[in-house]
């Protein structure tokens, strides 16, 4: 039996490979980026068709790079949804803008893991002052900042950062007593019924379970009817049970509804309930001062999550997550075993956001945040806002100005939500014949028990005839389906 090498070097590229074969990645990304307004928008693949391009086990012998760019080509490009298109109008969108796909490169080649300041202190440090200079830029309370007891840090997603919230909340009513013994039964949250599913979520995973969740009716607009909430907190608290977290959003994934935070915060301020704000989507829209309105009453919040990767041209994952009183999250979430002990941790003088969520690793996430406001600065971050909410207003005068089509909900931002004047199914066909085309893709939504297509705009290449686009093809379809006939 021959020994193993004990130079290992010949298995792997050397920096000038490296070079060679970067150079040749980034030059399809870029052929991709330039072409990819003629592909289509959503995917055609059935299940299992990409799987069936590969083989059934791993290579023994490793292959040439050549060999692994042209199945980008040939297995995978059939079965991608284009996130990046400019008539991507579905869900929310998901902005991977240039600066951010490089920062996330050298991100990944730096490879380091920032689980403690001490495992790589400018992973720290950088995300510590970036998420500074967003509070500014988004006009947050200055309680958010580092330079008090508060303090951000980013997370993969607002899921995460929502249960992070509770988990903080839930140790604060329970004085630790959480973690340390176990979850009580008779903890309870609330939310408006249009609350995301995260939150749901979040109830099951920190031991609360659904029946926690009290789901709040809402005015005609959408949000959240505060004294509906302090009728629900209320009458919790007369039959003994002990509200954790209200978590108010604005911008509701269905609709963009905007809760009304000043006055939900008064509710919860009187009760000394844990307030959290979901702005994950619409969040990014504060950049600019004329959508500051839908915070006003954060100052009184606990916490704030808001998802760069959405709207705000860094590429996924970036979720910035903001508390008031960071001791009450480190509080829940730190644990210090003796192999992680170090000096600067003792010395207290650094963060060590290992402690500020629920995985101990974490990757250089703010090079791309601060790529992208470096690229574009705040400037640049608000034209790109502007363009978007014009576009939707615009729009959402086409959809007033229609025989067929009629607004479903108000459109403070850059989402408009349309319902068929007289027929669902009709709407419901039009929008999938649409997404068959490939010219476009669209989804929907349930409001008031109609059925609802959204028109997400916010994605980077987006124009204003992309959306002339999508409507023309959606009256179009919606026309010729009426016409036939459907019964
Ligand atoms: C998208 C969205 C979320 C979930 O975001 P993730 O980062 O994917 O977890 C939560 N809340 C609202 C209002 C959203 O629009």
């Amino acid at each position: 039996m021959t020994s193993p090498p004990t130079d290992p070097s010949a298995l792997h590229w050397d920096p000038e490979t490296f070079r060679q074969h970067g150079h040749q990645v980034v030059d399809w990304l870029a052929d991709h980026m330039a072409g990819i307004a003629d592909l289509p928008v959503r995917s055609r693949v059935e299940p299992g068709e990409v799987a069936a391009r590969l083989p059934t086990s791993a290579p023994g012998e490793g292959e040439p790079f050549e060999a692994l760019l042209a199945d980008l080509d040939d297995v995978v490009m059939d079965g991608m949804t284009h996130w990046q298109h400019p008539s991507f109008l579905a869900y929310f969108p998901a902005n991977a803008s240039p600066p951010s796909v490089l920062a996330d490169l050298v991100s990944s080649g730096l490879g380091a893991q920032g689980m403690l300041w001490s495992t790589s202190p400018a992973v720290t440090e950088v995300e510590t002052v970036v998420l500074d200079w967003l509070v500014d830029a988004l006009g947050l309370p200055a309680a958010f900042r580092s330079d008090g007891p508060g303090g951000g840090v980013i997370q993969d997603t607002a899921s995460s950062a929502t249960l992070c919230a509770l988990l903080a909340a839930r140790e604060r009513v329970l004085d630790g007593a959480g973690n340390r013994d176990g979850v009580p039964q008779g903890l309870t949250v609330y939310a408006s019924a249009h609350a995301h599913s995260s939150l749901e979520k979040a109830a099951r995973v920190a031991g609360l379970g659904s029946i926690a969740l009290r789901s709040v009716p809402t005015d005609a607009d959408h949000g959240m009817a505060p004294a509906a909430l302090a009728e629900a907190i209320d009458a919790d608290l007369a039959d003994g049970l002990r509200p954790v977290m209200v978590m108010a959003t604005v911008g509701t994934t269905s609709s963009t509804a905007i809760d009304p935070v000043a006055a939900i915060a008064e509710v919860t301020t009187e009760r000394g309930v844990w307030l959290h704000v979901d702005g994950a989507f619409g969040g990014s829209a504060t950049v600019c001062p004329e959508h500051r309105d839908m915070i006003a009453g954060l100052e009184h919040a606990d916490s704030y999550v808001m998802n760069p990767h959405k709207w705000l041209l860094v590429g996924f994952d970036c979720s910035a997550f903001w508390v008031a009183d960071a001791a009450a999250l480190t509080g829940a979430l730190g644990i210090l075993p003796e192999y992680l002990a170090n000096a600067a941790s003792a010395s207290g003088e650094v963060i060590d956001y290992r402690d500020w969520h629920i995985p101990l690793g974490r990757r250089f996430r703010s090079l791309k945040l601060w790529w992208v406001l470096r690229s574009y600065g705040i400037e640049g971050l608000r034209s790109h806002i502007r363009a978007h909410v014009a576009m939707a207003q615009q729009l959402a005068g086409w959809v007033a100005d229609s025989d067929d089509w009629e607004l479903a909900a108000p459109h403070p931002l850059s989402l408009v939500c349309m319902r068929h004047r007289r027929d669902d199914a009709v709407a419901e066909r039009a929008m999938e014949a649409v997404n068959a085309s490939g010219n476009a893709f669209l989804t929907h939504t349930r409001l008031d028990d109609r059925y609802v297509v959204r028109v997400a705009i916010g994605g980077w290449r987006t124009t204003m005839d992309d959306v002339r686009g999508a409507w023309d093809d959606l009256v179009a379809a919606a026309t010729r389906i009426e016409g036939v006939g459907h019964g």
